[in-house]
Parts: C-alpha cells; structure tokens; sequence
C-alpha cells in the first residue's frame, strides 16, 4: 500500500473542539511530510481562516474551504467551483426569504462583534476572517423555521440549507466531496490511496469517495450518523487530533511494511517488493 494523500476535516478531527492542536497532531503531520504523503484540508471555516491555520500547522498544500465552495491555492489564490453561490447572491437570496416568509432570521454578516464572538467562541481579533466569507451564509434563526425557509427556497441557483451546531447554512449545491475530487487532481501524486479523516456527519460524502475513509471519534465516541452512513470506516482508538495521530501512525507503518524487503523466510530471497 502506498498513501496518496491525506484531507482531513479539521475541527474536531485533526483540531482539537477549540481549534488547539496537541503535539501528537503535529508530530503525524511532520511525519506524513517525511513520507512524501501531501495533507489537504476540507473544512467550513473560510480561506482567511484556513490560511492562518495553515500557517499554523506548517502546511503548503491547496485546501478546501466553506464546505466545498473552492479550493485555497497555496499561493492565497482562491477558486471557487461551478456549483459554488457567491455571496453577494446568497445576501440577496436572503433578503427575498425574508420578505417571503417572514422569518425572524439574521445572516453572520448582520451580528455585531460581541454577539458573533459569544456564539462562535472565536477571540474578537479571529472575527474579521469568520466574516471574509466567499459563498456560504450561516444564518441564526430558530430551527422551527426551517421548514417554511427550505419551501420558500429558488430553484436557481441551486442552493442547501443545511443546519448545523450554531447556525443554518445557506450555500450553494456542494458538499466537501466536490472539492475534494479538485484537491486529489491538484495535489495528489502517482498512485496510491486516497485517505479522508472526519469527525460528522458534513463529512460523509468526503469519506465515501476515499479509498481508505477514517471516522474520527469525539470525546463521547464516534458520531454514530457518520458511523451509519460510512460503514466501512476505520474508526481511531482515541478522539480528536490524539486519534487523527494515531490512524496516521497506523497507516504509515502498513505503508512502511508493504514496502520492506522479503525476508528469506517469505520464500524470496533478496530485493524489496515491487510498489504495487
Ligand atoms: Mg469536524
């Protein structure tokens, strides 16, 4: 076996809950760097976010940003894919399901620094990246509203409401999976396989369309929709990075194993397995 890449959600998965990321994590990530392994993240968070993250974490790889939107170049450029819906046209879109339903709803872009902070967590200073948003919307309304918010939704573009921890999201129709299929084609190298690491159920798709898909648990043990939908995953012994470090760890010594030499014993004499 031989790893291709590795994209990875972040929080919760390779991020601790707080976004902190403990030594083990890093030291699995230099260790990938040694094997040659390239690691992508696929995240919500936006590109101002990723990029500081990314920094952070000593990565130079392209990522995907706002649950599959685009992709942020190493270069800072950012690509937005086909499905994506810019959010000049999602704050439009707003203003119309507003007015047609009546709903009590407010975008992330409408709530003040104290209010955004209180409901996110995020330090005044990370505020301005959470609000440098391309083309996703999280919305703060009452659940109960969600229903009459999805009839009241245009047909074009096509667009998800999907609800989430804080907010319900208004984005356009993509999911992590369409990034990532444009990440394997921008960073992946030779053959190999295609790992993918998630923590919920917005990373099922992701997982699905890896060869080797990694269901990360929480403190609480895994998310027993995303175990549901991803039955073949390999669920880490551990929650959160400590068990993001630990599957990689496991997958780098198989890799490692099915590349040593033959022993005698084996039956071959000498001279290394070919790479499959
Ligand atoms: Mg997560």
């Amino acid at each position: 076996m031989r790893l291709r890449v590795v994209l990875t959600d972040l929080d919760g998965t390779l991020l601790e809950p707080d976004g902190a990321v403990i030594p083990e994590a890093i030291g699995a990530l230099q260790a990938l760097a040694a094997a040659g392994v390239p690691v992508c993240p696929v995240t919500s968070k936006t590109a101002a976010e990723l990029a500081s993250i990314m920094a952070h974490l000593g990565l130079t790889t392209p990522a995907g940003f706002e649950n599959g939107a685009g992709v942020r170049h190493p270069d800072g450029r950012i690509e937005l894919l086909a499905s994506a819906v810019p959010l000049l046209d999602l704050e439009g879109i707003l203003a119309d399901l507003r007015r047609r339903t009546g709903a009590p709803v407010r975008s992330l872009m409408e709530l003040g620094d104290g209010e955004l902070a209180a409901l996110t967590g995020l330090d005044t200073a990370a505020l301005p990246a959470a609000r440098a948003r391309s083309a996703t919307l999280p919305l703060v309304v009452d659940a109960s509203w969600d229903g009459a918010l999805l009839a009241a939704l245009p047909t074009q573009p096509r667009l998800r409401l999907i609800r989430g921890n804080r907010f319900l999201h208004l984005q356009g129709d993509h999911c992590k999976a369409n990034v990532a299929t444009r990440l394997i084609e921008l960073a992946a190298r030779g053959e190999g396989e295609v790992v993918a690491c998630g923590d919920a159920p917005n990373d099922a798709e992701l997982l699905t369309l890896a060869d080797l898909a990694v269901v990360i648990p929480g403190f609480e043990g895994a998310n027993p929709e995303l175990v549901r939908r991803v039955p073949v995953a390999r669920i880490a012994s551990r929650p959160h990075g400590a068990g993001w470090a630990g599957v990689i760890a496991e997958l780098l010594a198989e890799a490692r194993a099915d590349d040593a030499p033959v022993s005698a014993s084996g039956g071959q004499e000498t001279g290394g397995r070919q790479r499959e």
